[in-house]
């Protein structure tokens, strides 16, 4: 993917996180966020799914002359367990 700002290849990488990857409107304390299907304003940027071991990660692409990074939260195929 080419950065919106500048067109530059962006390198791809994961936002990770214990509890899932959320966005919302304003900062809230951490204990009071609630999942997406519970709380409208919540956004999931990796369709809610949390493992034990790994936590929650978001596929994001990074532009480290802009300082910006992009995540596509479109809902992902299920990898085969046999992969
Ligand atoms: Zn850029």
């Amino acid at each position: 993917m080419n950065c919106p700002f500048c067109e530059r290849e962006m390198e791809f990488g994961y936002i990770q996180n214990r509890d899932g990857v959320y966005w919302m409107r304003s900062k809230r304390a951490i204990s009071t966020i609630m999942p997406p299907k519970r709380d409208r304003e919540v956004v999931s940027l990796n369709d809610g799914k949390v493992s034990y071991f790994a936590g929650g990660s978001a596929e994001a692409w990074l532009c480290r002359k802009c300082k910006k990074v992009v995540v596509d939260y479109a809902p992902k195929p299920v990898p085969d367990e046999d992969e």
